[in-house]
């Protein structure tokens, strides 16, 4: 048994080897091949991890793999957490505890004014001002500010407000303020300004190994382009437009209800001019938006090492802007297909490999796919069964490193026959006698 346990000790340092040398690019060996023993499998839990085509891998072999690969780095980052100091909503916005809801929207209203970022060019009156506002969101709701009061900021978490997770400043900036008197009113009306166009979304479906060397690729993205009639401005050539009549310009008009509580005023979206503040003879191409719908083949060069869930960003070829506005970006949604011999997780490729009993025990060579093709893999004597053989750095490039790759792990089945001719069974019955000395030994 001893002997077994030294194998293992060294088959881990094996492993824990290669993967300190996928830092050293120099390591190009075909066929170094280690001995993992599987003797060692404790349990199975771990196998079950991220491979489940029915083959199975020394457990430290594969732990130590599925620990790694490059989704691995994400997942870390996404679990930590981000700690806040609490903060004290009521000195934030200068009120004392027993203030009551008018005193705390004054107050609001007052430092809202003094840090908006349109007015305030200071370069902490934007986070200023976004405290102003989570501040106020919480202290001018009864339920929420009761809950502050009592648990502080973490009793607000999952109640729509508390750490990083309150509405738009802005949003609520313009509710109080209704974009009449504050400070909306001097750049235009929003929908007058140039906006950038929205994201596009492309899938796109690779084969096993264009997604491990990369691979270019034409493809066919349809979304807004700018209107070649009229450049993008959505008038009609030759006409300029008009100041709307209805809002004098300001994409905005004042509404009277009467209630029984008495008369509200209300400020709404002209509907003459949409908001724009201009009335223009629309584009007859783009209908007006400026913007028309159209194909284009836009190049790819897709990385080696990408994978399922893998995303790329193409700048600038997403939809294009209304009103002069930039393009937003085109995200491009990697899907791969599976092989039937090559199964991959992360950089590392998993393989098996059948040999005879007697392959098993005189050691062979035989040749296995891999993903730059069918390779030499030498099989040493007394291989057991079930172990799995490290072909290094014949896995997946690492997405940007394209110098580091990833393993390729061989699970070795031995096969052991169900049926032997006569002299076979002669012979074996022969090897069984010469052994017998030697099994009653280990006993
Ligand atoms: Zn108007
Ligand atoms: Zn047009």
């Amino acid at each position: 048994m001893a002997t077994v346990v030294g194998a293992v000790t060294r088959a881990v340092a094996a492993i824990h080897q290669s993967q300190q040398s996928l830092t050293v690019p120099s390591c190009t060996s075909v066929a170094a091949s280690r001995a993992v023993s599987s003797q060692s499998s404790r349990s199975g839990h771990d196998l079950a991890r991220g491979y489940s085509s029915g083959a199975f891998f020394a457990s430290e072999s594969l732990h130590s793999f599925v620990a790694r690969p490059a989704n691995g780095h994400q997942q870390r980052r996404g679990s930590c957490f981000v700690v806040h100091a609490d903060a004290d909503y009521y000195a934030t916005l200068g009120v004392n505890k027993n203030d009551s809801k008018a005193d705390i929207k004054s107050a609001y209203r007052k430092l809202a004014r003094q840090f908006h970022p349109d007015v305030n060019k200071d370069p902490g009156a934007e986070q200023k001002f976004k405290d102003i506002s989570n501040a106020y969101e919480v202290l001018s709701d009864d339920e929420k500010r009761s809950i502050y009061d009592r648990f502080g900021e973490a009793g607000l978490k999952g109640q729509g407000a508390g750490a990083g997770d309150y509405n738009n400043p802005f949003d609520l900036f313009e509710s109080l303020f209704g974009g009449m008197g504050g400070m909306s009113g001097k750049g235009g009306s929003p929908r007058n300004r140039p906006q950038q166009g929205d994201d596009e979304r492309y899938d796109l479906t690779l084969d096993f190994k264009d997604a491990i060397f990369g691979v270019a690729k034409d493809i066919k993205v349809t979304r807004l382009d700018s209107c070649n009639t009229c450049s993008g401005s959505g008038a009609k050539a030759g006409t300029t437009p008009s100041q709307c009549s209805t809002c004098g310009g300001q994409g905005q008009v004042l509404t009277t209800a009467q209630t029984p509580l008495g008369m509200f005023q209300q400020v709404a979206t002209c509907p003459s001019c949409n908001g724009s503040g201009e009335i223009s003879t629309p584009c007859s191409t783009c209908r007006g938006d400026g913007r028309v719908r159209t194909t284009k083949r836009i190049s790819l060069k897709v990385p080696a090492g990408v994978d399922s869930g893998s995303r790329l960003r193409v700048r600038s070829e997403g939809n294009a802007g209304r009103k002069g506005g930039p393009p937003g970006d085109l995200y491009v949604f990697i899907d791969v297909k599976s092989d039937p011999e090559l199964k991959r997780d992360g950089t590392n490729i998993y393989v098996s490999a059948k040999i005879s009993y007697i392959d098993a025990i005189l050691g062979t060579t035989v040749k296995v796919p891999t993903v730059d093709g069918p390779v030499d893999l030498k099989i040493p004597a007394g291989i057991q069964p079930g172990s799995s053989l490290v072909m290094a750095k014949r896995g997946v490039p690492v997405m940007g490193k394209t110098n580091l790759r990833g393993d390729q792990l061989v699970r070795v089945v031995v096969q052991i026959p169900n049926k032997l001719s006569k002299e076979e069974r002669k012979l074996v019955e022969e090897l069984a006698e010469i052994s017998k000395p030697e099994v009653a030994a280990a006993r």
